[in-house]
């Protein structure tokens, strides 16, 4: 079986995995899986117009729960908005949600722990089983445009310490966004789109670019999996809008 490993050197890669290396619960998920080489990524597996369940299993501290939960609708929102897939939130029981999103550390999953600058990594669906999207809490990531000095990352608790002498040095972090929504195409399915010329162009390219709209490839590539719907242009815009600003 494949995962996409989305590393803090911007790559993403496609890795085989051992069951050893991931968490009891995803795990318990894979060794359901009778066929498990049929959770490679890059085929459709639900009915055009299934309603697909979301739920958030764990949280992150320095994004809010509305956050959290905003960023996962966001996410997949335009991927429900350009095909007859309908990918919605399950709030109660977690038995029908396709889809578990996480936001677990190196204290949780080994494999964070076994490969330091992991951001996260992603399954794609199997017949009866969702895909499934781990995000490395240990990890800065933040909603927000403008650099981050040391002093004010220190000041809400973001870092431990800092170097007193350079209060003003840039601390890194990265676009939630961007990577729930990269990592969230290949839960619905969705493998890379490796053409260079795409390196900026496109959410599935295996690179951190910071884009937070489907590119026209990463469009056609949901059109040929699952079909395409008629949104209007308007609203499309109206709603790409809220993601641009989020
Ligand atoms: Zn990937």
């Amino acid at each position: 079986m494949e995962v996409c490993v989305h590393t803090n050197d911007k790559k993403y890669e496609l890795k085989p995995v051992e069951a050893s290396l991931l968490t009891s619960s995803l795990t318990a998920v894979i060794s359901h899986a009778t066929k498990p080489d049929d959770r490679a990524l890059g085929s459709r597996i639900w009915d055009d117009a299934e309603t697909v369940y979301w739920k958030q299993e764990s949280s992150y501290d320095f994004l809010t729960p509305g956050q959290q939960t905003n960023l996962v609708k966001l996410a997949f929102l335009e991927a429900s908005m350009e095909t007859p897939l309908v990918i919605r939130r399950r709030r109660r029981s977690t038995a029908d949600a396709k889809i578990k999103v996480n936001w677990l550390g190196g204290a949780d999953v080994t494999f964070f722990k076994d490969s330091k600058g992991t951001l996260a990594f992603a399954y794609g669906p199997a017949q009866g089983i969702g895909g499934d999207i781990t995000m490395n809490s240990d990890n800065l990531w933040l909603l927000r445009k403008k650099p981050l000095t040391a002093v004010e990352a220190f000041e809400k608790g973001y870092i431990d310490d800092y170097n007193r002498s350079y209060p003003n040095n840039t601390i890194k972090f990265y676009d939630p966004l961007h990577t729930m929504k990269h990592e969230g195409g290949h839960a619905i399915g969705l493998r890379h789109l490796t053409d260079t010329a795409l390196r900026y162009l496109a959410i599935m390219f295996p690179y951190y670019s910071g884009l937070r709209i489907f590119g026209d490839a990463d469009k056609q590539y949901l059109h040929d999996l699952y079909g395409k719907a008629s949104v209007n242009h308007k609203i499309k815009e109206i709603i790409l809008g809220r993601i641009r600003l989020f």
